[in-house]
């Protein structure tokens, strides 16, 4: 048995309905960490998601990188897309019961990692369940201690650009690799996963149904899909 929790990135785009129609097809309760410039451009397809049992969290305002922006400006990002979320789950009329927050490109923050972390707890945030995962470098990492919602495996299906050489088969491949540079090996028996994938658009214009060939593959492969609990 793999049991997994599925996290979606960079909500929300044209195609989140349609993202969250499959979802919903295949029985996966998904974790989204929405940008709030997403938000303010798609308000209703993040309601969709709302409305259909998705729990949407935090991914900043405009998607810097943390570890190169001042701490200030960087809790400037955080409030601005919580004040958005607060206003969209209003309107959804979901309640809000979790607060989790993912640093764009899982940058940490840099310098200020701490400081964050502390704002984080501070400020009634939410840590995604993680004492199931097993990997030494998890705890050794102190990934065990944050708040913010890192991930152990990356389908990397953003690297599917034009000229970059890189397709869909590359990331089939990553999903079988035994002895990944970063994160967990996805498909070992017993494995427990944060797994990270992209709501694109430019990956759709790329490869179509792009999400459904790489959760098909996973779930074929024996990964099962549970519900983000929080700590
Ligand atoms: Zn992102």
């Amino acid at each position: 048995m793999i049991k997994a929790v599925l996290t979606i990135d960079d909500i929300a785009s044209a195609n989140t309905p349609a993202l969250v129609d499959y979802l919903v097809e295949k029985h996966i309760p998904a974790l989204m960490f929405a940008v709030g410039e997403h938000i303010e451009k798609y308000p209703e397809n993040v309601i969709y998601a709302l409305q259909h049992g998705m729990v949407v969290g935090n991914h900043s305002y405009s998607h810097p990188d943390f570890a190169g922006i001042p701490y200030e400006e960087g809790i400037r990002e955080i409030e601005k897309c919580e004040e958005l979320l607060e206003d969209i789950y209003r309107k959804a009329g979901v309640e809000r019961n979790y607060r989790p927050f993912r640093f764009p490109y899982g940058s940490k923050g840099g310098k200020n990692k701490d400081k964050y972390e502390q704002y984080f707890r501070d400020n009634g945030f939410s840590k995604l369940d993680d004492r199931k995962i097993g990997y030494s470098w998890w705890k050794e990492s102190g990934l065990d201690k944050d708040i913010d919602t890192l991930w152990t495996f990356d389908f990397a299906e953003y690297r599917i650009r034009p000229g970059s050489g890189f397709s869909i088969t590359n990331v089939l491949k990553r999903v079988h690799d035994s002895d990944p540079a970063e994160g967990g090996v996805l498909l070992e028996e017993g494995s427990y996963h944060i797994i990270l994938m992209h709501d694109h658009e430019e990956t759709l214009a790329m490869v179509p149904d792009y999400y459904k060939i790489m959760l098909e593959h996973v779930m074929e492969n024996g990964v099962t899909f549970e519900r983000p609990e929080f700590l």
